[in-house]
């Protein structure tokens, strides 16, 4: 079987990855004309790195990036809200979680590929049926016959459109600024994530490697991201620990970048005979729980087991059955800690975060506990 993979990020490289090792044969299309790496970094959860244990990954991706034992909320002077102990995952699962500049990433998963061609500055236009499969026209003028696809093309994905012209994409009303910066952490914080929460906005920092700090900083906005300078942002973020200002100091203003967040609204197909989505595609999240990518990964895993297991289109049927539910789960529970994140009102948010403060270690435990469990194919 050959499969045409469309899009080169983690999704479709960890895709590929993971078919190679079963003997299916792909290609990758990528609209850029060379995979730059995004100026941030990212986290692998539990999840990620137990399939990238069963591909063969762990062990270098740990080398190139940070441990993380917990993650925290705190007020905006770091004051401790909430905290989950990644410990007892790591027992459980014998995998840490890593944080890791997403650069980084790219190279090790490309580095891994062994037949699979990356062939850039293939952008998709369209994909049509015809008589031996369906037929790919690019941006470039490069028309391709292929006999399976995978949209592997991120939130606003031209495979979807195309078999699925009715989706929509929700904005969240929030600009997320990220950056990294060369800084030396106090030694309580090199092996944690903190995400902090004021008022309508929040701040998150993170070791990737010795002295090298990702963070991400988030406000809502009204009408778009336009309301915010760049120029501000230390401004925004003056009522915070002078650690968090400190962060914002030390980091290149032209290293920073921008963004809106926005999600996938849940759909029930991710599908259509031979054209499957994966990742962003299929179930794009907010950041929020720090599940996308993981997300994505996981699909590279039970999908790549199913095709290896049943004929094309059961195997798409299974993996659908297997992942939509909990890539639904995270983009649900994802929205609602966006708002709750983002409260405006002090009463609302004294309420929040005596909450937070209350809630048992155990219930945290039971969520990622879902979370970070494999489907069992
Ligand atoms: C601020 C922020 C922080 C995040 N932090 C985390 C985190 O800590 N942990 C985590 O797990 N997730 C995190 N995520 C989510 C994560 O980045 C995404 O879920 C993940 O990158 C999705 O991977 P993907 O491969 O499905 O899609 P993408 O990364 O979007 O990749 C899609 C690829 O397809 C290509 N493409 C698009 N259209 C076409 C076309 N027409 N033809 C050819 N190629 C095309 C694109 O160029 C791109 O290379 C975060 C997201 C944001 C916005």
């Amino acid at each position: 079987m050959n499969i045409d993979i469309i899009g080169a990020g983690i999704g479709g490289l960890t895709t590929a990855i993971a078919l190679e090792q079963k003997g299916i044969k792909t290609r990758i299309f990528e609209q850029a004309e060379r995979i730059k790496p995004v100026g941030a970094g990212i986290i692998l959860a539990n999840n990620a790195m137990q399939v990238y244990e069963k591909l063969g990954l762990r062990k270098i991706i740990e080398e190139n990036g940070n441990p993380i034992c917990s993650m925290n909320i705190t007020k905006s002077n770091l004051k401790p809200l909430s905290k989950i102990d990644l410990s007892y995952f790591e027992q459980k699962h014998n995998v840490k979680n890593i944080a890791i500049h997403r650069g980084a990433l790219q190279q090790i998963l490309i580095d891994k590929l062994k037949s699979t061609q990356i062939n850039l500055n293939h952008k998709l236009t369209s994909i049509t049926k015809n008589s031996n499969g369906y037929y790919l026209k690019f941006e470039n003028d490069a028309q391709v016959q292929s006999s399976a696809v995978l949209g592997a093309d991120g939130l606003n994905s031209i495979v979807r459109k195309n078999i699925f012209p009715n989706n929509s994409i929700r904005n969240a009303n929030q600009i997320c600024w990220r950056g990294i910066t060369e800084y030396d952490l106090p030694i309580k914080y090199k092996n944690e994530l903190n995400e902090a929460w004021g008022k309508s906005d929040r701040f998150g920092f993170v070791q990737i490697a010795e002295n090298r700090v990702y963070w991400y900083a988030l406000k809502s906005f009204k009408k778009n991201k336009n309301e915010f300078s760049i120029n501000d942002l230390e401004l925004y973020f003056n009522g915070y620990n002078s650690i968090v200002k400190n962060i914002i100091k030390s980091t290149k203003k032209e290293q920073i970048n921008a963004a809106e967040i926005s999600d996938l609204k849940p759909t029930n197909t991710w599908f259509k005979e031979n054209v499957c989505l994966i990742g962003d595609a299929a179930h794009a999240t907010t950041p929020n729980m720090g599940q996308g990518a993981c997300q994505a990964i996981e699909d590279a895993f039970v999908l790549s087991e199913c095709l290896d297991k049943y004929e094309i289109i059961k195997a798409f049927t299974e993996y659908q059955k297997l992942r939509l539910p909990k890539a639904h789960q995270v983009v649900k529970a994802s929205w609602l800690v966006g708002k709750m994140a983002h409260l405006k009102n002090p009463i609302l948010i004294g309420l929040r975060n005596q909450m937070l403060r209350l809630t048992p270690s155990s219930a945290n435990r039971k969520q990622n506990e879902q979370i970070f469990q494999l489907a069992e194919i």
